[in-house]
């Protein structure tokens, strides 16, 4: 069942109230995307923080990702700027792409046996795999001609359920398959077999399956559970036993009607232990349910599922609890049976990645934080066509595979910093949001949203680091509005 967006429910007038306006954060004030006029704001990289034990106050700034006392002394270790960031820097804000991906993230279509409810794909119902898509050979024959995979690190394959393209799958494996080559598996697990186990584990690369399951949300989101399928928990627990190459994760959207951190985690926890799979093996991976304005942008969430309104703090609540259970955890003063996942534990995302980076005052990457404006971070379908992200319908293809120094990147939008996100205090861990072309509205639903998730990782990284609560005090502030904050 293909969903329509009620983006009607949600008018311009009410975009503040989808603002959490509850600290000193000023992006609502000043940005030119809520009060229309569009121009380019003033830089605001400064924020200031009030450790709540001490009191003393710290300054967080945007463009170094740096920590420094209110006389802007540093009181990070500073990682000095590099040759790998400069290179990194001369790949992104592009809208071409070059023929030496690092990243290659391959659509094989849409077909899917799922319908779960927030998903906007339309070619669904059908359980069988799909024979080797015809056009699968010439595709490879492209990439094997244009495209330079010497420095790919990681591939990703998609669908629909990707699973259900095994037979365009294997020969993609077979051709470029090589040592510490990282294989991405989005499914949603139902098809998942010992074949798929017995093949992958004679790759010479890793296989990385990110099972989406919304745990208890999962029936009445996404359809028929079926983790206790005799079948699934073996196949599962040959992945476990095969960790030197295949992994897997849980990866459940965080909606609306499914914003219950613990429950999430408590379910996952408890269906291992139960069935005797080991929960330490596995992390969860959360994905907050962002709205999309595109009809057929599958992995997207129509706006009823987005938390927003009053959610939103309660939510917040939630974050601020779970991650401040995991920091005691960590520091094993107490165990809430937490599992890992990339809030607190995984990725330069998390509480404890993004901490590590502004404590050694590592220089943020400005790019998407998807990669979609980054010249190496490809996506394609097997038909040889270019797309802005394999999650997009054909009116994203940009060009060709064979005509690659034509591509320009279509639909979307990279002037939202320039318009909104200035002066915001998570802008390193958000990035503007997704960059894919939308309406205000629905940007400013996201970037509410977006403010509370990160926030939360933010706050959780001072605690972890000073051992306090954190409370933003004003955020915006340039070279000269900082030194009214002087000791
Ligand atoms: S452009 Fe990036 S953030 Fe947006 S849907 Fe595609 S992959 Fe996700
Ligand atoms: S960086 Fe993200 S959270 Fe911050 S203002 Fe921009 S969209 Fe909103």
């Amino acid at each position: 069942m293909t969903i329509e967006i009620p983006i009607k429910f949600i008018t311009p007038h009410k975009i503040e109230d989808t603002h959490l306006l509850d600290d000193g954060d000023n992006t609502g004030d000043v940005s030119s995307i809520i009060s229309g006029t569009h121009e380019v704001i003033e830089d605001g990289p400064y924020t200031v923080f009030r450790m709540k034990n001490t009191g003393q106050q710290l300054v967080y700034s945007n463009f170094t990702n740096g920590i420094y006392d209110t006389n802007l002394n540093s009181l990070s270790e500073v990682t000095p700027q590099d040759e790998k960031w400069d290179e990194i820097q001369s790949h992104v804000k592009k809208k071409t792409k070059s023929n030496t991906p690092i990243w290659l993230r391959i659509l094989f279509g849409h077909a899917c046996n799922y319908s779960c409810s927030y998903c906007l794909q339309k070619d669904i119902g059908n359980p069988d795999e799909r024979s080797k898509i015809w056009t699968l050979d010439s595709f490879i024959d492209t990439v094997k001609t244009k495209l330079d995979l010497s420095q790919t690190e990681k591939i990703d394959l998609w669908g629909g359920e990707t699973m259900l393209y095994w037979k365009s799958i294997t020969p993609i494996i077979d051709e470029f398959d090589r040592e510490g080559m990282q294989w991405y598996f989005a499914t949603n697990g139902t098809p998942l077999r010992q074949k798929h186990i017995d093949y992958m584990s004679k790759i010479k690369g890793i296989g990385l399956f990110g099972i989406s399951h919304d745990g208890p949300g999962h029936v009445s989101l996404r359809g028929k559970e079926f983790l206790w399928d005799p079948i699934t928990i073996e196949v599962l627990k040959n992945m476990q036993k095969n960790r030197e190459k295949i992994r897997f994760s849980f990866n459940p959207v965080v909606t609306a009607t499914n914003y219950d951190l613990f429950a999430i985690n408590n379910f996952f926890r408890d269906y291992m232990l139960e069935v005797g799979l080991d929960p330490d093996l596995v992390t969860i991976s959360y994905t907050l349910g962002r709205v999309h304005a595109d009809e057929d942008h599958d992995g997207s969430v129509s706006m009823d599922h987005v938390i927003r309104g009053d959610d939103l703090k309660k939510f917040k609540d939630i974050l601020d609890r779970y991650i401040e259970c995991q920091i005691e955890q960590a520091h094993g003063i107490a165990d809430h049976g937490l599992l890992r996942s990339n809030i607190f534990h995984n990725g330069p995302r998390s509480v404890l990645g993004y901490g590590e980076t502004f404590q050694k005052q590592i220089l943020p990457n400005i790019s998407t934080v998807c990669g979609a404006d980054d010249d190496q971070v490809l996506s394609v379908d097997v038909a040889g066509n270019v797309r802005t992200c394999p999650h997009v319908d054909d009116s994203f293809i940009s060009g060709t595979l064979n005509k690659l120094e034509d591509v320009v990147i279509k639909k979307v939008d990279y002037s939202r910093y320039d318009k909104h996100c200035k002066v915001c205090p998570v802008y390193r861990l958000c990035k503007s949001n997704c960059p894919i072309n939308v309406p205000d509205f629905v940007f400013l639903t996201n970037c509410a949203l977006e403010k509370v998730w990160n926030k939360a990782i933010q706050r959780g990284a001072f605690k972890a680091i000073f051992g306090s609560d954190a409370e933003l005090v004003e955020s915006g502030l340039n070279e000269t509005t900082i030194t009214k904050y002087r000791s």
